[in-house]
């Protein structure tokens, strides 16, 4: 049966303006690090992603280097989107990024003009795109002039290969600089990708209030902490999970019982507010209006299902923010 989006697919999601532009991103968006790999069952891939543009969810996130293999998720999306999304690009914003290694020698990873350049050529011939909206650089490259790497990102919209650009894992000072350089170029930085959750809280400490004051959007990656904060790992590592992968980058030994302490207890504490822990940690997120879209990762259509209810909730009480904050401190 050929897939026929919902029409009731824009009823139910709430779409934020990514900064001072005109671009609004869905609250929640998918990405696609892991799941939809050649390793992985592309039928499934399929289904998460029908689900997901038949929820509202308008934003898809790629990257050169997604797989495994390296390049694969590019590829199966480029082929669910010819077979599937043909007549919806338009509905779409579609991400994808460069930055890490992707090819042997000296201009297969970090951040020279050489490297982005070839590299967003590759991704759209995977993806079968003439364009991404959002070509991001993927991690700051110590050893090339951030101007080389933002003329790079300028170059490309200019070409038309993007419509606007991003910057992901970048610290306070290098997104400083980085955004400046780009605002001097005449191609303002849209948004932002960085790790952010309960667990990782470094964001806080002036990235947000960088952002909120050049008028750039967030997009938080691993809301979930990879799978940590929901009920899944309370009885032991489920086979199929991330960490049982041999390929995830959730490893045992990141899930100590320091943390799985605090998992259950922000468990109960999310059952109290009638949402699972997925939804509250996604929930938590979403309160703070300076993020635009959380970025969230699936490998099932169930687990979709679960975190797209994460929207339904976002208000928290100050007792609740008090003993969430007191549970991530013991
Ligand atoms: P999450 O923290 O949302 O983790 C997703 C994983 O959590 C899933 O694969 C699944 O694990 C588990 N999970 C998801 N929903 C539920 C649920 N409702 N109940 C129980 N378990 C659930 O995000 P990711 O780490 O996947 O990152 C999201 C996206 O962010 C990536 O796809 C990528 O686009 C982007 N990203 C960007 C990076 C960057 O450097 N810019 C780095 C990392 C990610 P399981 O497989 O065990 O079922």
């Amino acid at each position: 049966m050929p897939y026929t989006p919902s029409s009731a697919r824009y009823s139910e999601m709430e779409y934020r303006r990514c900064g001072n532009s005109g671009l609004k991103l869905p609250a929640l968006s998918l990405g696609l690090w892991h799941n939809f790999g050649h390793v992985d069952v592309l039928e499934n891939s399929r289904q998460i992603l029908h689900d997901a543009f038949d929820a509202g969810v308008t934003h898809f996130d790629l990257a050169n280097n997604y797989g495994p293999p390296p390049g694969s998720a590019e590829e199966n999306f480029g082929k669910i989107l010819l077979e599937d999304f043909r007549g919806y690009r338009d509905e779409l914003i579609i991400s994808t990024k460069a930055g890490y290694k992707m090819w042997e020698g000296p201009y297969g990873e970090w951040g020279s003009k050489k490297y982005l350049v070839s590299s967003l050529d590759q991704s759209l011939k995977r993806m079968n795109l003439d364009y991404v909206d959002i070509f991001y650089h993927h991690r700051p490259d110590p050893n090339t002039p951030l101007e080389e790497s933002m003329a790079a990102l300028d170059l490309i919209v200019r070409q038309g290969k993007a419509l606007y650009v991003g910057l992901s894992n970048y610290e306070v000072p290098e997104a400083t600089r980085a955004i400046q350089i780009l605002k001097d170029l005449g191609t303002p930085c849209l948004i932002h990708q960085p790790k952010y959750s309960m667990f990782v809280r470094w964001v806080e400490d002036g990235l947000l209030d960088l952002l909120e004051k050049e008028g750039v959007g967030c997009i938080p990656f691993s809301p979930l902490a990879q799978g940590l904060l929901t009920n899944k790992y309370l009885k032991g590592i489920p086979e199929g999970s991330r960490a049982a992968k041999a390929h995830g980058f959730l490893k045992e030994e990141d899930i100590t019982e320091e943390k799985l302490a605090q998992i259950k207890k922000l468990n109960e504490l999310a059952e109290g507010r009638n949402q699972s822990l997925a939804q509250m940690a996604l929930a938590w997120l979403l309160k703070d209006p300076r993020v635009t879209s959380v970025l969230i990762g699936a490998s099932s259509p169930a687990q979709l299902a679960d975190s797209l209810k994460g929207m339904k909730n976002t208000q928290f009480s100050s007792d609740e923010l008090a003993q969430i904050e007191t549970i991530l401190q013991n």
